[in-house]
Protein backbone atom coordinates (compact mmCIF):
# COMPACT_ATOMS: atom_id res chain seq x y z
CA UNK A 1 0.00 0.00 0.00
CA UNK A 2 1.53 3.31 -0.76
CA UNK A 3 2.12 6.42 1.60
CA UNK A 4 -0.44 8.58 1.41
CA UNK A 5 -3.51 6.08 1.25
CA UNK A 6 -5.89 6.02 3.63
CA UNK A 7 -8.09 2.83 3.89
CA UNK A 8 -12.20 4.38 3.78
CA UNK A 9 -14.17 3.30 6.71
CA UNK A 10 -17.81 4.30 7.83
CA UNK A 11 -17.53 4.12 11.38
CA UNK A 12 -15.13 6.39 13.35
CA UNK A 13 -11.68 5.06 13.44
CA UNK A 14 -8.22 6.94 13.74
CA UNK A 15 -7.73 6.27 9.85
CA UNK A 16 -10.05 8.84 9.56
CA UNK A 17 -8.23 11.71 11.48
CA UNK A 18 -5.79 11.28 8.52
CA UNK A 19 -8.69 12.09 5.86
CA UNK A 20 -8.38 15.59 4.59
CA UNK A 21 -10.55 18.29 3.29
CA UNK A 22 -10.48 18.75 -0.10
CA UNK A 23 -11.45 22.51 -0.31
CA UNK A 24 -8.66 23.59 2.20
CA UNK A 25 -6.04 21.63 -0.12
CA UNK A 26 -7.50 22.25 -2.82
CA UNK A 27 -6.76 26.30 -2.22
CA UNK A 28 -3.26 25.45 -0.57
CA UNK A 29 -1.85 23.42 -3.44
CA UNK A 30 -3.46 25.64 -6.17
CA UNK A 31 -5.70 23.23 -7.48
CA UNK A 32 -9.18 25.06 -8.20
CA UNK A 33 -10.79 28.08 -6.41
CA UNK A 34 -13.95 30.06 -6.93
CA UNK A 35 -14.66 33.66 -7.27
CA UNK A 36 -18.38 35.52 -6.46
CA UNK A 37 -18.78 37.55 -9.63
CA UNK A 38 -19.04 33.77 -11.07
CA UNK A 39 -20.50 32.36 -8.30
CA UNK A 40 -21.25 29.16 -5.83
CA UNK A 41 -20.94 25.81 -7.00
CA UNK A 42 -18.90 26.76 -10.03
CA UNK A 43 -15.41 26.47 -8.99
CA UNK A 44 -12.95 27.37 -11.42
CA UNK A 45 -9.53 24.74 -11.96
CA UNK A 46 -5.92 26.49 -11.36
CA UNK A 47 -2.86 24.98 -14.08
CA UNK A 48 -2.53 22.11 -11.13
CA UNK A 49 -5.68 20.71 -10.31
CA UNK A 50 -6.49 20.52 -14.54
CA UNK A 51 -3.29 18.74 -14.43
CA UNK A 52 -4.89 16.08 -12.67
CA UNK A 53 -8.38 16.26 -14.16
CA UNK A 54 -6.25 15.61 -17.85
CA UNK A 55 -4.39 13.23 -16.49
CA UNK A 56 -8.05 11.47 -14.62
CA UNK A 57 -9.91 12.30 -18.14
CA UNK A 58 -7.41 10.67 -20.36
CA UNK A 59 -7.31 7.62 -17.86
CA UNK A 60 -10.75 6.58 -18.68
CA UNK A 61 -11.01 7.68 -22.37
CA UNK A 62 -7.73 5.25 -22.77
CA UNK A 63 -9.79 2.59 -20.65
CA UNK A 64 -12.91 3.11 -22.17
CA UNK A 65 -11.68 2.61 -25.49
CA UNK A 66 -9.89 -0.68 -24.92
CA UNK A 67 -13.13 -1.25 -23.68
CA UNK A 68 -14.84 -1.06 -26.97
CA UNK A 69 -16.78 2.33 -26.13
CA UNK A 70 -17.14 4.81 -29.14
CA UNK A 71 -16.71 8.41 -27.84
CA UNK A 72 -18.66 11.27 -29.14
CA UNK A 73 -19.95 14.93 -28.11
CA UNK A 74 -23.02 16.53 -27.93
CA UNK A 75 -24.13 19.93 -26.96
CA UNK A 76 -24.71 20.81 -23.34
CA UNK A 77 -28.58 22.41 -23.55
CA UNK A 78 -31.20 21.39 -25.79
CA UNK A 79 -34.95 22.53 -25.92
CA UNK A 80 -37.26 21.56 -23.57
CA UNK A 81 -39.31 18.84 -25.45
CA UNK A 82 -36.57 16.55 -25.80
CA UNK A 83 -36.78 16.44 -21.90
CA UNK A 84 -40.10 16.03 -21.76
CA UNK A 85 -39.75 13.12 -23.90
CA UNK A 86 -37.13 11.57 -21.67
CA UNK A 87 -38.78 12.13 -18.43
CA UNK A 88 -37.00 14.34 -17.24
CA UNK A 89 -39.38 17.21 -17.30
CA UNK A 90 -42.15 15.25 -15.56
CA UNK A 91 -39.73 13.58 -12.71
CA UNK A 92 -36.65 15.54 -12.62
CA UNK A 93 -37.64 19.08 -12.75
CA UNK A 94 -36.18 20.55 -9.60
CA UNK A 95 -32.94 19.05 -10.36
CA UNK A 96 -32.85 21.59 -13.66
CA UNK A 97 -32.00 25.37 -14.32
CA UNK A 98 -35.24 26.88 -15.40
CA UNK A 99 -35.78 27.51 -19.34
CA UNK A 100 -34.32 29.68 -21.49
CA UNK A 101 -36.54 31.23 -23.70
CA UNK A 102 -34.81 32.12 -27.50
CA UNK A 103 -36.52 33.05 -30.64
CA UNK A 104 -39.83 31.35 -29.37
CA UNK A 105 -38.22 28.74 -28.46
CA UNK A 106 -37.69 26.82 -24.81
CA UNK A 107 -34.00 25.54 -24.00
CA UNK A 108 -32.48 24.02 -20.54
CA UNK A 109 -29.04 23.02 -19.64
CA UNK A 110 -29.36 19.26 -19.65
CA UNK A 111 -29.38 17.39 -16.21
CA UNK A 112 -28.23 14.30 -17.98
CA UNK A 113 -26.64 13.32 -21.50
CA UNK A 114 -28.75 10.41 -21.62
CA UNK A 115 -31.38 12.15 -24.41
CA UNK A 116 -28.73 13.42 -26.27
CA UNK A 117 -27.14 9.91 -26.55
CA UNK A 118 -30.41 8.21 -27.17
CA UNK A 119 -31.18 10.58 -30.20
CA UNK A 120 -27.36 9.77 -31.38
CA UNK A 121 -28.60 5.64 -31.26
CA UNK A 122 -31.84 6.70 -33.12
CA UNK A 123 -30.25 8.57 -35.65
CA UNK A 124 -28.82 5.63 -37.82
CA UNK A 125 -30.09 2.39 -39.03
CA UNK A 126 -28.74 -0.43 -36.46
CA UNK A 127 -28.34 -4.43 -36.95
CA UNK A 128 -28.54 -6.85 -34.15
CA UNK A 129 -25.06 -7.51 -34.94
CA UNK A 130 -24.06 -3.90 -33.60
CA UNK A 131 -25.05 -4.64 -30.72
CA UNK A 132 -23.78 -4.01 -28.09
CA UNK A 133 -23.60 -0.10 -29.20
CA UNK A 134 -21.33 1.49 -26.06
CA UNK A 135 -21.22 5.18 -26.63
CA UNK A 136 -19.13 7.33 -24.16
CA UNK A 137 -18.75 10.68 -23.46
CA UNK A 138 -16.96 13.50 -20.46
CA UNK A 139 -19.92 16.16 -21.09
CA UNK A 140 -20.90 18.46 -19.13
CA UNK A 141 -24.54 18.89 -17.21
CA UNK A 142 -25.86 20.95 -15.01
CA UNK A 143 -27.76 20.62 -11.43
CA UNK A 144 -29.39 23.78 -9.89
CA UNK A 145 -28.17 22.67 -6.10
CA UNK A 146 -28.96 25.52 -3.76
CA UNK A 147 -26.36 27.83 -2.49
CA UNK A 148 -26.04 26.69 0.68
CA UNK A 149 -25.06 23.05 0.28
CA UNK A 150 -22.32 24.35 -2.26
CA UNK A 151 -18.35 24.26 -1.43
CA UNK A 152 -15.93 22.80 -2.89
CA UNK A 153 -16.05 20.28 -5.34
CA UNK A 154 -18.43 17.66 -4.46
CA UNK A 155 -22.11 19.75 -5.12
CA UNK A 156 -21.35 21.97 -8.40
CA UNK A 157 -23.54 23.11 -10.60
CA UNK A 158 -21.61 22.66 -13.04
CA UNK A 159 -20.74 18.94 -13.91
CA UNK A 160 -18.27 17.15 -15.91
CA UNK A 161 -19.64 13.70 -16.01
CA UNK A 162 -18.02 10.59 -17.25
CA UNK A 163 -20.94 8.47 -18.93
CA UNK A 164 -21.73 5.67 -21.33
CA UNK A 165 -24.91 3.86 -22.73
CA UNK A 166 -24.65 1.06 -23.86
CA UNK A 167 -27.70 -0.05 -26.47
CA UNK A 168 -28.20 -3.90 -25.97
CA UNK A 169 -30.14 -6.64 -25.91
CA UNK A 170 -32.17 -7.86 -22.70
CA UNK A 171 -29.59 -11.04 -22.78
CA UNK A 172 -26.51 -8.86 -23.02
CA UNK A 173 -27.18 -6.59 -20.41
CA UNK A 174 -26.30 -8.34 -17.43
CA UNK A 175 -22.82 -8.90 -19.52
CA UNK A 176 -22.51 -5.18 -19.77
CA UNK A 177 -22.92 -4.44 -16.07
CA UNK A 178 -20.91 -6.67 -15.47
CA UNK A 179 -17.99 -5.20 -17.20
CA UNK A 180 -18.86 -1.72 -16.31
CA UNK A 181 -18.58 -2.84 -12.44
CA UNK A 182 -15.06 -4.53 -13.37
CA UNK A 183 -14.18 -1.36 -15.19
CA UNK A 184 -14.95 0.40 -11.84
CA UNK A 185 -12.93 -1.81 -9.86
CA UNK A 186 -9.70 -1.29 -12.49
CA UNK A 187 -9.73 2.41 -11.88
CA UNK A 188 -10.30 2.96 -8.10
CA UNK A 189 -7.33 0.26 -8.20
CA UNK A 190 -5.04 2.52 -10.12
CA UNK A 191 -6.59 6.00 -8.38
CA UNK A 192 -5.72 4.33 -5.01
CA UNK A 193 -9.41 4.83 -3.52
CA UNK A 194 -12.09 2.12 -2.18
CA UNK A 195 -15.15 1.24 -2.52
CA UNK A 196 -17.34 1.70 0.58
CA UNK A 197 -19.76 0.03 -0.15
CA UNK A 198 -22.11 -1.36 -2.86
CA UNK A 199 -25.53 -0.21 -3.01
CA UNK A 200 -28.56 -1.22 -5.43
CA UNK A 201 -30.84 1.44 -5.25
CA UNK A 202 -34.39 0.64 -5.74
CA UNK A 203 -37.41 3.14 -6.34
CA UNK A 204 -39.47 4.04 -3.27
CA UNK A 205 -43.25 5.67 -2.43
CA UNK A 206 -44.15 8.72 -4.46
CA UNK A 207 -44.41 10.05 -7.67
CA UNK A 208 -40.28 10.46 -8.37
CA UNK A 209 -40.07 7.49 -10.00
CA UNK A 210 -41.74 6.44 -13.92
CA UNK A 211 -45.01 3.99 -12.89
CA UNK A 212 -44.68 0.13 -14.41
CA UNK A 213 -44.06 -2.56 -11.98
CA UNK A 214 -43.01 -5.07 -14.57
CA UNK A 215 -40.22 -2.88 -15.66
CA UNK A 216 -39.11 -2.19 -12.16
CA UNK A 217 -39.04 -5.99 -11.31
CA UNK A 218 -37.67 -7.19 -14.52
CA UNK A 219 -34.83 -4.49 -13.99
CA UNK A 220 -34.25 -4.66 -10.44
CA UNK A 221 -33.59 -8.78 -10.59
CA UNK A 222 -31.21 -8.15 -13.53
CA UNK A 223 -29.08 -5.92 -11.38
CA UNK A 224 -29.53 -7.78 -8.24
CA UNK A 225 -28.43 -10.76 -10.33
CA UNK A 226 -25.57 -9.30 -11.66
CA UNK A 227 -24.31 -8.47 -7.69
CA UNK A 228 -24.68 -12.15 -6.80
CA UNK A 229 -22.59 -13.05 -9.81
CA UNK A 230 -19.77 -10.64 -8.71
CA UNK A 231 -19.99 -11.88 -5.03
CA UNK A 232 -19.40 -8.30 -3.75
CA UNK A 233 -21.48 -7.36 -0.31
CA UNK A 234 -24.15 -4.89 -1.44
CA UNK A 235 -27.13 -3.74 1.14
CA UNK A 236 -30.48 -2.94 -1.28
CA UNK A 237 -31.98 0.62 -0.43
CA UNK A 238 -35.44 1.68 -1.70
CA UNK A 239 -36.19 5.40 -2.67
CA UNK A 240 -32.61 5.66 -4.50
CA UNK A 241 -33.08 4.98 -7.92
CA UNK A 242 -33.26 6.96 -11.34
CA UNK A 243 -37.15 8.14 -12.22
CA UNK A 244 -36.19 5.70 -14.88
CA UNK A 245 -34.36 2.48 -13.42
CA UNK A 246 -32.91 1.25 -10.68
CA UNK A 247 -29.06 1.14 -10.34
CA UNK A 248 -26.06 -0.37 -8.60
CA UNK A 249 -24.40 2.92 -6.91
CA UNK A 250 -20.84 2.28 -5.84
CA UNK A 251 -20.63 4.60 -2.69
CA UNK A 252 -17.58 6.35 -1.46
CA UNK A 253 -17.02 8.19 2.00
CA UNK A 254 -14.88 10.82 3.13
CA UNK A 255 -13.04 11.93 6.54
CA UNK A 256 -16.30 12.07 8.33
CA UNK A 257 -17.79 9.11 6.86
CA UNK A 258 -20.40 10.66 4.72
CA UNK A 259 -21.14 8.49 1.78
CA UNK A 260 -21.51 9.54 -1.74
CA UNK A 261 -22.05 8.22 -5.21
CA UNK A 262 -19.25 8.30 -7.15
CA UNK A 263 -19.63 5.28 -9.87
CA UNK A 264 -22.61 4.18 -11.25
CA UNK A 265 -24.22 1.08 -12.97
CA UNK A 266 -27.74 0.91 -14.15
CA UNK A 267 -30.65 -0.91 -16.53
CA UNK A 268 -33.34 1.23 -18.30
CA UNK A 269 -35.66 0.33 -19.87
CA UNK A 270 -38.13 3.27 -19.46
CA UNK A 271 -35.98 5.99 -22.36
CA UNK A 272 -35.27 2.98 -25.28
CA UNK A 273 -39.41 3.24 -25.10
CA UNK A 274 -39.69 6.81 -24.79
CA UNK A 275 -37.68 7.52 -27.63
CA UNK A 276 -38.86 4.45 -29.61
CA UNK A 277 -35.54 2.59 -30.36
CA UNK A 278 -35.35 0.01 -32.15
CA UNK A 279 -32.59 -2.57 -33.62
CA UNK A 280 -33.25 -5.03 -36.73
CA UNK A 281 -32.80 -8.67 -35.17
CA UNK A 282 -31.76 -12.13 -36.77
CA UNK A 283 -35.31 -12.30 -37.90
CA UNK A 284 -35.93 -9.11 -40.05
CA UNK A 285 -38.18 -7.45 -37.39
CA UNK A 286 -37.65 -4.22 -34.92
CA UNK A 287 -37.06 -5.28 -31.93
CA UNK A 288 -36.21 -2.60 -28.32
CA UNK A 289 -32.89 -2.09 -26.81
CA UNK A 290 -32.07 -2.12 -23.15
CA UNK A 291 -30.19 0.94 -21.85
CA UNK A 292 -27.05 0.67 -19.84
CA UNK A 293 -26.35 3.84 -17.81
CA UNK A 294 -22.95 3.34 -16.54
CA UNK A 295 -20.27 5.86 -15.08
CA UNK A 296 -16.95 4.92 -13.97
CA UNK A 297 -15.81 7.43 -12.08
CA UNK A 298 -18.52 9.80 -11.69
CA UNK A 299 -18.52 13.33 -12.11
CA UNK A 300 -14.24 14.59 -12.39
CA UNK A 301 -15.23 16.80 -9.85
CA UNK A 302 -16.20 14.23 -7.17
CA UNK A 303 -13.57 12.63 -8.22
CA UNK A 304 -11.05 14.85 -7.64
CA UNK A 305 -12.31 15.95 -4.54
CA UNK A 306 -12.19 12.13 -2.98
CA UNK A 307 -8.82 11.42 -4.65
CA UNK A 308 -7.65 14.61 -2.63
CA UNK A 309 -9.49 13.74 0.34
CA UNK A 310 -8.12 10.15 0.11
CA UNK A 311 -4.44 11.32 -0.74
CA UNK A 312 -4.08 14.59 1.28
CA UNK A 313 -2.42 16.11 -2.00
CA UNK A 314 0.31 13.36 -2.14
CA UNK A 315 -1.26 11.75 -5.75
CA UNK A 316 -0.42 8.53 -7.30
CA UNK A 317 2.58 9.49 -9.86
CA UNK A 318 0.42 9.24 -12.88
CA UNK A 319 -1.85 11.82 -11.45
CA UNK A 320 0.25 14.47 -9.87
CA UNK A 321 0.20 18.06 -11.22
CA UNK A 322 4.09 17.89 -10.97
CA UNK A 323 5.67 14.27 -11.08
CA UNK A 324 9.73 15.47 -11.38
CA UNK A 325 11.27 18.62 -9.51
CA UNK A 326 15.01 19.09 -10.26
CA UNK A 327 17.12 20.62 -7.68
CA UNK A 328 20.03 22.13 -8.61
CA UNK A 329 22.60 22.49 -5.90
CA UNK A 330 23.89 25.43 -7.29
CA UNK A 331 23.65 27.76 -9.90
CA UNK A 332 26.87 26.20 -11.32
CA UNK A 333 24.09 23.04 -12.16
CA UNK A 334 21.01 25.01 -13.30
CA UNK A 335 21.96 24.34 -16.97
CA UNK A 336 21.59 20.64 -16.56
CA UNK A 337 18.66 20.94 -14.67
CA UNK A 338 16.79 22.77 -17.00
CA UNK A 339 17.96 19.87 -19.34
CA UNK A 340 16.45 17.43 -17.44
CA UNK A 341 13.21 19.28 -17.15
CA UNK A 342 12.96 19.19 -20.81
CA UNK A 343 13.83 15.67 -21.25
CA UNK A 344 10.92 14.65 -18.71
CA UNK A 345 8.50 17.11 -20.58
CA UNK A 346 9.42 15.60 -23.82
CA UNK A 347 8.76 11.74 -22.49
CA UNK A 348 5.05 13.10 -20.95
CA UNK A 349 6.08 13.65 -17.95
CA UNK A 350 4.90 16.95 -15.46
CA UNK A 351 7.86 18.18 -14.14
CA UNK A 352 9.39 21.57 -13.50
CA UNK A 353 13.08 22.48 -12.06
CA UNK A 354 13.50 24.53 -8.15
CA UNK A 355 16.05 26.66 -9.11
CA UNK A 356 18.75 27.95 -5.70
CA UNK A 357 16.60 31.09 -5.82
CA UNK A 358 13.79 29.50 -4.40
CA UNK A 359 16.49 28.70 -1.04
CA UNK A 360 18.35 26.15 0.37
CA UNK A 361 17.93 22.75 -1.20
CA UNK A 362 16.72 21.45 2.21
CA UNK A 363 14.01 24.10 1.86
CA UNK A 364 13.05 23.31 -1.32
CA UNK A 365 13.09 20.03 -0.41
CA UNK A 366 10.72 20.16 1.72
CA UNK A 367 8.61 22.60 -0.83
CA UNK A 368 8.25 19.84 -2.93
CA UNK A 369 7.33 17.06 -0.52
CA UNK A 370 4.10 16.38 -2.26
CA UNK A 371 5.96 15.96 -5.60
CA UNK A 372 6.66 11.98 -6.13
CA UNK A 373 10.34 12.57 -7.94
CA UNK A 374 12.79 15.11 -6.60
CA UNK A 375 16.31 14.72 -8.59
CA UNK A 376 18.96 16.47 -7.19
CA UNK A 377 21.48 17.43 -9.71
CA UNK A 378 25.38 18.70 -7.72
CA UNK A 379 28.30 19.14 -9.56
CA UNK A 380 29.55 15.84 -9.93
CA UNK A 381 26.04 14.45 -11.01
CA UNK A 382 26.22 17.32 -13.85
CA UNK A 383 29.26 15.37 -14.97
CA UNK A 384 28.60 12.66 -14.90
CA UNK A 385 25.30 12.76 -16.49
CA UNK A 386 23.81 11.58 -13.95
CA UNK A 387 20.90 11.87 -11.03
CA UNK A 388 20.11 11.18 -8.11
CA UNK A 389 16.45 10.42 -7.17
CA UNK A 390 14.73 11.01 -4.10
CA UNK A 391 11.07 9.53 -4.00
CA UNK A 392 8.01 11.37 -1.95
CA UNK A 393 8.01 8.12 0.58
CA UNK A 394 11.79 9.09 1.88
CA UNK A 395 13.72 6.10 -0.88
CA UNK A 396 16.70 7.66 -2.18
CA UNK A 397 17.92 6.04 -5.43
CA UNK A 398 21.99 5.67 -5.89
CA UNK A 399 23.00 8.17 -8.83
CA UNK A 400 21.92 6.67 -11.89
CA UNK A 401 22.26 8.00 -15.55
CA UNK A 402 19.78 10.99 -17.09
CA UNK A 403 18.54 8.89 -19.80
CA UNK A 404 17.30 5.11 -17.01
CA UNK A 405 15.88 7.94 -14.56
CA UNK A 406 13.83 9.63 -16.85
CA UNK A 407 12.64 6.28 -18.68
CA UNK A 408 12.12 4.48 -15.51
CA UNK A 409 10.11 7.33 -14.25
CA UNK A 410 8.01 7.69 -17.71
CA UNK A 411 7.22 4.09 -17.52
CA UNK A 412 5.66 3.80 -13.99
CA UNK A 413 3.80 6.62 -14.72
CA UNK A 414 2.61 5.43 -18.09
CA UNK A 415 0.78 2.42 -16.42
CA UNK A 416 -0.58 4.04 -13.90
CA UNK A 417 1.60 2.41 -10.98
CA UNK A 418 0.64 2.92 -7.97
CA UNK A 419 4.61 2.26 -6.42
CA UNK A 420 6.66 5.18 -7.41
CA UNK A 421 9.65 2.71 -7.92
CA UNK A 422 10.41 -0.34 -8.79
CA UNK A 423 14.16 -2.43 -8.64
ZN1 LIG B 1 -27.71 8.11 -18.65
Amino acid sequence: MPRGFVAVTRSGSTEETAMHDHRKLGRELDLFDSDPLIGAGLPYWLPNGAAVRHALEEYIREAERRAGYRHVHSPVLAKRELYEISGHWAHYRDDMFPAMELGGEQFVLRPSLCPHHALIYRSREHSYRELPLRIAELGGMFRSELSGVLGGLTRVRAIQLNDAHVFCTLEQAADEARAALELIDRAYRVMGIRAARYRLSLPGPGGKYVSDPAMWRRAGALLTEVLDAIGAPYEAEEGEAAFYGPKIDVQIADGSGRESTLSTVQVDLYQPRQFDLHYIGPDGAAHRPVMVHRSIIGSVERAVAHLIDTHGGAFPGWLAPVQVVVLPVSDDELPDAQALVRRCVEQGLRAECAAPDRGSLSARVRAARLVPYQAVIGPKEAVDERVALRLRDGRRIDPLPVSEAVDRIAALVGRNSLELWEE
